[in-house]
């Protein structure tokens, strides 16, 4: 193998591959950004054991030792936001805006977690036996294997690993293969921090063979994955058989409510974000728009005009909303899903067609639908694309029991101006985040972030919740 691979790094090493992949941008098929080293099962078991014994020294770590590291990475990651963010856009087909965004709150993720390090407090207690006093303390949970998803390549590895470390856990990643470029680089940034060897390793591969070691490895003592309901379900599975703590968080099938009295150019503004915003790649996107009838056809009219406005094309030109989408598998499932959303009866009133760009790639105008039903397959299936469905509703009570009748229960949205309606929404959503005249894609960094349903599994992610999972609790019965 050339040099000119990106490799892993396992074990404080940056170790070839057996093979390796070339990453071509999805918004430009002539540019090829790298090759990147794909670990095999023995590598992949090669960097479980290196963090074993990673672990055991960062875990003796000093917290400003591991507040520095934290704060060291998030410094960096902020202050090149603009190359990373490039990077990353060229490999996911985001706009660079997206991109620098995303690199900017990775970041902060990281810094986030640096301030956690400093407040790890444990509790006493009483015992009920005279004379015997009890403290509990979280202690890390030990070697944690991550895998991601390609759609926030930085972002969905830096707020899990972030409080990893900062647990004083070791590290395993696994990337998406559509994006090991985005990895490799917060790889290299964290390769240079004072880390014992191990304490944190890449190996990039594909998922049934690296992410296979991961799940069922009885190595690894916590799992935490983001990506699609079909993966989620067999790391549950191959993770419970081995009693091994998993994390998952999935897909969904997120809606937002728009009521007669909401501000029209709002509710617009948040549908359009909320559906078309990273391509529509977004496990918070609002593929359901449902619509009470007094203000349906107001609304409708409003997107279209809005939706005429949002320029597809290469997203590293300036001035483009919505960029590429991710990969050729992808694009032909959004073709899929358009296809059978107009077999099921849905009206296409704006968009879906395949554009041809300057550069090579797979560009896809956003494309809206009118007169769907909830259950319809477009509807019900999380299709992960730039395609939004209009569902009618008569009023509010029905609007919410459309947005809770789906399987997923990651983020739900409504747009009113009703204190009455906001409230009511906000308790009985079936959601595990809630946005109220807001867009239900966007979340902030310090508060916990998931979903209910199929959409996510174990403890919740993000915020000091995170804790939960990145340590255990230790019970000490103490008698002088
Ligand atoms: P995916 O499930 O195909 O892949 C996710 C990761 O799992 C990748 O790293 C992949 O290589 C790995 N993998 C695949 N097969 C595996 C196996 N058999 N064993 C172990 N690992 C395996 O998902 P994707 O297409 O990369 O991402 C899109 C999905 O991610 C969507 O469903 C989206 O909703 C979801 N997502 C969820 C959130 C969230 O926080 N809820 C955030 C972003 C994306």
């Amino acid at each position: 193998m050339s040099n000119s691979v990106f490799r892993n790094y396992i074990a404080g090493e940056w170790v070839e591959g057996p093979s390796s992949i070339a990453n071509i941008s999805p918004s430009d098929l002539s540019d090829v950004i790298g090759h990147y080293a794909q670990a095999d099962a023995a590598q992949t078991q090669a960097a479980i054991t290196a963090a074993a014994q990673g672990q055991l020294e960062w875990e003796k770590s000093g917290l400003e030792q591991r507040y520095a590291v934290l704060m060291a990475i998030g410094d960096e990651l902020i202050t090149r936001k603009d190359e990373l963010g490039k990077l990353l856009a060229r490999e996911e087909g985001k706009t660079v805006a997206e991109g620098v965004g995303e690199t900017y709150r990775s970041g902060q993720f990281f810094h986030y977690y640096a301030a956690e390090v400093l407040r790890q407090m444990g509790e006493t207690a009483d015992s009920v036996r005279p004379g015997v006093e009890i403290e509990t303390r979280r202690e890390p949970v030990g070697v944690v294997g991550i895998i991601t998803p390609w759609n926030f390549p930085t972002a969905t590895g830096a707020w899990k690993i972030a409080p990893a470390l900062a647990f004083g856990n070791a590290v395993v990643w696994k990337p998406a293969n559509q994006v090991p470029a985005s990895a490799w680089a917060l790889t290299e940034i964290i390769s240079r921090q004072q880390l014992p060897a191990g304490t944190f390793n890449l190996v990039m591969g594909p998922g049934a063979e690296v992410g296979d070691v991961l799940i069922n490895s009885r190595g690894i003592n916590a799992l935490t994955f983001t990506g699609s309901l079909e993966t989620g379900r067999k790391v549950a599975m191959a993770t419970a058989g081995n009693l091994i703590k998993c994390q998952l968080e999935m897909g969904s099938k997120n809606a937002l409510v728009v009521l007669d009295d909401a501000d029209l150019d709002n509710a617009v503004e948040c549908a359009v974000g909320g559906a078309y915003g990273g391509t529509g790649q977004k496990c918070t996107a609002s593929s359901r728009l449902i619509v009470t009838e007094g203000i349906h056809d107001r609304f409708v009219a409003a997107v279209i005009e809005r939706m005429k406005k949002l320029v597809v094309g290469n997203p590293l030109k300036e001035g483009v909303h919505i960029g590429a989408v991710a990969d050729a598998r992808q694009m032909e499932s959004n073709l899929k899903y358009l296809a059978l959303a107009k077999a099921e009866g849905g009206n296409l009133v704006y968009g879906g067609n395949v554009i041809t760009a300057e550069t090579e790639g797979y560009y896809m105008q956003p494309a809206l639908f009118t007169e769907t039903t909830n259950d319809m397959t477009i509807n019900r299936e999380e299709a992960f694309a730039p395609i939004a469905c209009v569902i009618k509703v008569k009023d509010y009570a029905e609007a919410l029991a459309t947005l809770n009748d789906t399987n997923f229960g990651l983020t739900g949205g409504i747009c009113t101006e009703s204190l009455k309606y906001a409230t009511d929404f906000k308790r009985n959503a079936k959601t595990g985040c809630v946005m109220v005249n807001l867009p239900t894609a966007g979340t902030d960094y310090h508060v916990p972030f998931g979903g209910r349903k199929d959409s996510s599994f174990g403890p919740r992610e993000q915020g000091t919740y995170a804790k939960e999972f990145y340590t255990v609790v230790k019970t000490t019965y103490i008698r002088a």
